[in-house]
């Protein structure tokens, strides 16, 4: 069921909550339980959140941030580096993990705030 005050928020406002973890809807609750999981309902103003579906998009977001990051830096570092392989290959993979495991919460906030505000599909 969506929301009617959701209209009256600014799309940015909602975004940056998203991305910051926070209930679109008030900004103050917690809209993960764990790592991905997304709660129920908001625990301080009650929002339904566990129904929003943010499918692929968080992940298709996550690649191209962590894609844009990283290319520009392998091209500049690698031709000249003097580190043996199974160490690059160790040191950028485990970058690139580690950045796309920092990005996809935020990634999946982002699309939720999103889909939230606009009566997105499984609003
Ligand atoms: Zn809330």
């Amino acid at each position: 069921m969506p929301n009617p005050d959701a209209h009256k928020l600014d799309l940015s406002l909602v975004m940056v909550r998203g991305l910051i973890g926070r209930c679109p809807h008030c900004g103050v609750g917690h809209l993960f339980a764990r790592y991905l999981k997304q709660v129920e309902v908001c625990p301080v103003c009650g929002e339904a959140l566990g129904h929003i579906r943010a499918d692929d998009g968080p992940a298709w977001l996550t690649i191209i941030l962590v894609g844009h990051i990283l290319a520009p830096i392998l091209l500049n570092v690698v031709p000249d580096s003097t580190w043996p392989d199974w160490v690059s290959v160790l040191v950028w993979t485990g970058l690139a993990g580690l950045l796309s495991l920092m990005i996809l919460p935020r990634a999946k906030g982002f699309f939720i705030g999103i889909i939230w505000r606009n009566d997105g599909p499984g609003t």
